[in-house]
């Protein structure tokens, strides 16, 4: 089974489709004996999609940097929390843990670790797949972003392939299921 690295938000925002979708991946996750990989936070999404996965029985590994490991904002239900010096590390230590990538709702910090990830999978560097999952039309803007990148010649149409949109959570949860076993 595949370690899914999920970047979401510290926040939970002000739909509560946002969190649906998270509890509902967190739980297909566990039931599907994947392992989530994520930010080590106890609040927003961060907190709903761990919590699904711990509550159905499944696997959670949590990465979080030293200043954030605090107990208002760590998780303490995860067993295997990882601590790192900063979020350099931190992020190195989940890149070297994923299979695969999906960004589900979130701010600033979603959005960086998306597209570190997406502009490695176009340099090559790895080559696991990474999915956005657009609740709500949370993130059509940057859907258009893309599109008009690709129009203007600035991605081109493979390397706008890198990043998989879904709309809905079930057609995310198809993609889950068709991933395959950990590379690491
Ligand atoms: P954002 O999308 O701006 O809410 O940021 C979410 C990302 O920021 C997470 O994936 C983490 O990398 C980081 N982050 C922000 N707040 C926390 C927190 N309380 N605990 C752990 N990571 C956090």
């Amino acid at each position: 089974m595949a370690r899914i690295c999920v970047f979401c938000g510290s926040r939970s925002g002000n739909l509560p489709e946002f969190a649906d979708a998270a509890e509902l991946l967190g739980t297909c996750l566990a039931e599907s004996g994947h392992t989530l990989v994520y930010g080590g936070g106890s609040t927003g999404i961060m907190g709903i999609i761990a919590n699904a996965v711990l509550r159905h029985g499944g696997n959670v590994i949590g990465v979080i940097p030293k200043h954030l490991a605090r107990p208002e904002l760590m998780h303490d239900g995860v067993a295997d929390m990882r601590i790192t010096l900063d979020m350099h590390e931190r992020k190195a230590l989940m890149h070297s843990l994923a299979d695969a990538y999906i960004a589900l709702p979130g701010g600033y910090g979603t959005l960086e670790e998306l597209f570190e990830a997406v502009t490695w999978a176009q340099l090559e560097i790895h080559q696991c797949q990474v999915a956005v999952l657009n609740i709500c039309g949370l993130y059509n803007g940057l859907v258009t972003m893309l599109d008009q990148m690709t129009e203007h010649g600035f991605l081109s149409q493979d390397c706008r392939r890198h990043l998989e949109i879904f709309s809905n959570t079930a057609d995310m949860l198809q993609w889950t299921a068709a991933l395959g076993p950990t590379q690491n």
